[in-house]
């Protein structure tokens, strides 16, 4: 039910603008404010907040259905999670209320700071600092990458409070947009994603209250990196949601486009292509599944399950699956999925994203050698 929910709504009031946000590279206020109206901008938050409740599998869909017609829309409950969730792991009592209602209620996004211009794969290499003074932390720095930066109203910030500890130095805070010291750089000029913003978060001198430390000093990497377990699954749904847009509409092209007298579609050529691709595809849905139902055993206080392992696996798996699908659904349309008069081409591109982001496929394969299961 959930599913044909979104599918619904995804294909009547998001679908019809993906193309448009694509090309103009804008953000997609159709697709946040049929999210908004329908609850499901950020489904994770738990009901005690004021949220939907959705368990992990529940967001996952959520995300895939949305991805399969707009990747840069579908970034919007996924960065929501992804912001939100060091708060929902590792925020006290009064940091949840204080942050997961207004979330929850829509007044205002979420999104994570942990990449620097010389901190990507290696983030506990950063250099933004947060010195304490008094009842403050005085934040310095700069955030590079950061999806939907300046339309959100809240910044998860990891920063260095203690330099000689290297990961076990860094703290995580919420930073608001509005808190004096906070400015965005242009939005990034992208092959993907484009109606998705990524820029740059400048703190000068950013002074906030004490309090919105995240849990104890020193815990922000760990948290970083316990968040990225989670939400590395919504990468995951991401990329099917990509893959599936892209089959789906590949596998309708075949049938209607005629060459040599018949459906291209009636050559054992393209068959096979088409079944590799639905194969493949299903081979990523189940593991990803897996992977989100130990992320919500895990949330309920369950043993670990190997979630780290299964988190960068079904990231890892997902993304090179929906590159594969979306490049062939381009072959299967011929010069006619080369170009921007039809949608693979931008789901192709879209679908690029899924293997860099939440840490590169290089990284998921270090992650998961070091958590074999
Ligand atoms: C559109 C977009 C949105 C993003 N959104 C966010 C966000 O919201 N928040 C956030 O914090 N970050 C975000 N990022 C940052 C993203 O997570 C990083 O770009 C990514 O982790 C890679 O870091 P890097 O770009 O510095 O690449 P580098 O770390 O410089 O890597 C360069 C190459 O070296 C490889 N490499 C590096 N180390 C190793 C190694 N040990 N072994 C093998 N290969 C290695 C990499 O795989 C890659 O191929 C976003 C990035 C993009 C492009």
């Amino acid at each position: 039910m959930l599913r044909d929910a979104v599918r619904a709504l995804s294909e009547a009031k998001i679908a019809p603008f993906a193309a448009e946000v694509d090309e103009e590279a804008r953000f997609p206020q159709e697709a946040l404010d049929a999210l908004v109206a329908a609850d499901l901008h950020a489904v994770h938050v738990p009901e005690e907040y004021g949220g939907a409740g959705a368990d992990a599998l529940a967001t996952v869909i959520v995300i895939e259905e949305v991805a399969r017609v707009c990747a840069s829309s579908s970034l919007i409950p996924a960065v929501n999670k992804l912001g939100s969730l060091p708060v929902v792991l590792s925020g006290g009592e009064d940091l949840k209320k204080k942050y997961l209602g207004p979330l929850a209620k829509g007044d205002g996004m979420f999104s994570y700071c942990l990449s620097e211009p010389d901190a990507g794969s290696d983030a506990g290499g950063m250099k933004t600092k947060a010195v304490r003074d008094g009842d403050s932390y005085v934040l310095n720095g700069v955030k590079r990458w950061i999806t939907n930066a300046g339309v959100s109203e809240y910044y998860t910030v990891m920063a260095v409070t203690d330099p000689d500890l290297r990961t076990k130095g860094i703290s995580a805070f919420v930073v608001e947009k509005g808190d004096e010291g906070v400015s965005f750089g242009a939005p990034e000029k992208k092959l993907g994603i484009k109606g998705s913003p990524t820029r740059e978060v400048y703190l000068d001198n950013v002074r906030i209250p004490a309090d919105r430390l995240i849990g104890a000093e020193g815990t922000g990497f760990a948290t970083a990196m316990k968040t990225l377990d989670h939400t590395r699954i919504t990468i995951a749904a991401q990329a099917l949601g990509i893959a599936q847009g892209a089959l789906d509409y590949a596998s309708g092209y075949v049938k209607e486009r005629k060459q040599f007298g018949k459906p291209v579609a009636d050559f054992q050529g393209v068959q096979f292509m088409l079944a590799d691709m639905a194969m493949k595809l299903e081979a990523a849905r189940q593991l990803t599944y897996s992977a989100a139902a130990r992320s919500q055993r895990v949330s309920d206080g369950g043993d670990k399950e190997h979630l780290t392992f299964f988190g960068a696996a079904a990231k890892c798996f997902a993304s090179d699956v929906a590159m594969e699908i979306t490049t062939d659904a381009v072959q299967l349309l011929g010069g006619y999925g080369y170009t921007r008069d039809y949608p693979v081409e931008r789901m192709m591109r879209d679908a690029k994203i899924t293997q860099i982001y939440e840490g590169t496929n290089q990284i998921q394969r270090i992650v998961m050698a070091r958590n074999l299961p």
